[in-house]
């Protein structure tokens, strides 16, 4: 860039001083200010329409910015010219564009956590591609003088550690994507020693980052070393890649929210890297942030499922691994129709409502929204208990409610409801499973440990779901056969309604 800034001004601002390098500068500052607003705002409801805002306007700034860079560089001769730069950037945005429009529009909000999953494996592929690139296109840097070669090392540091993070995030989100889209169910992958083979990994990709570093050079003005750096980054890159897939391969069901947030975090990180290497300070703080985001997030969701959150990011370090219980024999269940339901309800003072993964898949969310207002006009005292990883997203219910204009106040998180379960009369747990799975308190169980809301304390329980399947992470669950518990079979939504109608 440094001759670039030399070139620009002297053509058209005069000779001192470098517009567009400043100018874009100011946006990206401008933007980088508004992705933190976007972050502040996103964290509560009531603000996360004022965040989404924020966040839009800061991308919108930036590829502008970035267009104009772009097309300033160009003007002087620098690379492809002006109009074919410009081609190129236009018609790769409207065809991502298209894509992303209509994908936003067709996805349901049930398949929103493998749609995101996939695009982390974009940002990682992305971040492995430009590692290659800025590889390739080391020795005309070092020729031309863009890159000095005192700096090298440095450049090539950047490199290897860029094409490792985009790596794993690129495996280890597709094989999150094809667990979450359930098109690879079973057992997570326990390979003997699995530690200790990540372990080697990290330290064989550290060494091989170091060969580049060592072995690359300039001399007399050129690179040499050349193809022992190509084949210690294409090494790097497969052991990466192979790490990804086994990182996120050996984790079990239950683990998998911290999983995406992680891979979040990482595809941050990867975004980051592709930043240095582009010498794009937005691109550098823009990926910190969803960095740093995700890793936070992370941390607070093992807090929140008692588990480890070294043993997660380092793949399931330190479990057994195990994902499905023994199925044993609780006895018989017992069933219920929308009418007996409807008399329960009308008889009971306080009603909690356990919403969960089949309340997204059956839009459920309307109907629970008029039958709370139906009760609560009733003198009923009804409220909401959420768990933190009910559904297949971070606040996944807490969107579902806010969209079906569920009051908040009367939507408590898990840890502000199980003490009340013993003084409720009636619970409905609305297509959740796991995470209302007695078996949690279990030693030996799967789910051993992850905190659970304890339904099974109140005097009546109404399980809505079609079948007695297990939930997502597979483990039976002991709570369908108490003898408190009765079980309203069929869709989420038509039962709702049916009560409303029974009311
Ligand atoms: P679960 O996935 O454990 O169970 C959902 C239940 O809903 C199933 O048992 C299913 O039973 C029922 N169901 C499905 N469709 C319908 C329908 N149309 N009508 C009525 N019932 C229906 O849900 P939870 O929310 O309790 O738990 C979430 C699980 O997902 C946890 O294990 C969590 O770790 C995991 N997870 C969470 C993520 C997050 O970020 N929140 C991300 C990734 C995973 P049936 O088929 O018999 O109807």
């Amino acid at each position: 860039m440094s001759d670039v800034a030399a070139i620009i001004p002297s053509q058209i601002f005069g000779p001192t001083y470098d517009w567009p390098a400043h100018i874009t500068g100011l946006a990206y500052i401008v933007a980088a200010v508004l992705f933190i607003l976007a972050l502040a705002g996103l964290s509560k409801n009531e603000t996360a329409l004022r965040g989404n805002i924020y966040g839009a306007t800061g991308m919108g700034i930036a590829l502008v910015a970035t267009l104009y860079q772009a097309v300033s560089y160009q003007a002087f001769g620098a690379g492809l010219g002006v109009t074919t730069t410009l081609t190129l950037a236009l018609v790769a945005m409207a065809v991502g564009g298209a894509i992303g429009v209509w994908r936003a529009r067709t996805v349901e909000m049930t398949g929103m956590p493998e749609l995101i999953a996939i695009l982390h494996s974009f940002v990682g592929l992305a971040a492995v591609l430009v590692g290659f690139n800025t590889f390739v296109s080391m020795g005309d840097e070092v020729a031309t003088g863009h890159v000095d070669p005192s700096t090298l090392g440095f450049h090539l540091g950047e490199v290897g550690v860029g094409v490792f993070i985009g790596a794993v995030t690129f495996t280890g989100s597709i094989v999150a994507y094809l667990k979450l889209s359930a098109k690879i169910k079973g057992a997570p992958l326990t390979l003997p020693g699995r530690n200790w083979l990540n372990l080697a990994a990290l330290v064989v990709s550290a060494v091989l980052v170091g060969v580049m570093v060592a072995c690359v050079t300039v001399s007399g003005g050129t690179l040499t070393g050349m193809t022992t750096g190509w084949i210690a980054l294409g090494l790097l890159t497969i052991i990466a890649l192979a790490l990804g897939l086994h990182l996120v391969a050996a984790i079990g069901g239950g683990d998998m929210p911290v999983v995406v947030s992680m891979l979040n975090s990482y595809s941050g990180w990867a975004a980051a890297a592709a930043g240095f290497m582009l010498n794009n300070t937005l691109l550098i703080i823009t990926g910190a942030l969803v960095g740093s985001s995700g890793a936070y997030l992370s941390y607070i969701m093992c807090q929140a499922m008692n588990r480890s959150f070294i043993s997660v990011i380092l793949g399931g370090f330190g479990s057994d691994g195990a994902t499905s219980g023994e199925a044993k024999d609780y006895g018989e269940h017992r069933e219920v129709d929308a009418g007996e339901v409807a008399r329960m309800l009308s008889e009971a003072k306080s009603v909690v409502i356990t919403p969960g993964y089949g309340m997204a898949v059956a839009q459920a969310q309307y109907p629970v929204a008029d039958l709370t207002k139906k009760l609560r006009a009733k003198g009923v005292d009804v409220r909401f208990g959420i768990h933190p990883v009910a559904g297949r997203l971070p606040g996944h219910m807490n969107v579902l409610l806010a969209e079906a204009k569920v009051p908040y106040d009367i939507v408590l998180e898990m840890d502000e409801i199980n003490d009340d379960f013993p003084d409720t009369d009636v619970v409905l747990v609305i297509g959740a499973n796991d995470t209302v799975n007695p078996a949690a308190t279990e030693p030996g169980s799967p789910i051993a440990g992850m905190p659970v809301l304890h339904v099974w304390e109140a005097r009546d329980v109404v399980v809505f779901k079609r079948s007695m399947n297990t939930g997502y992470a597979g483990v039976q669950n002991p709570l369908f056969f108490n003898e408190n518990s009765q079980m309203l079979f069929g869709d989420a939504k038509d039962s709702v309604e049916a009560i409303i109608k029974a009311l």
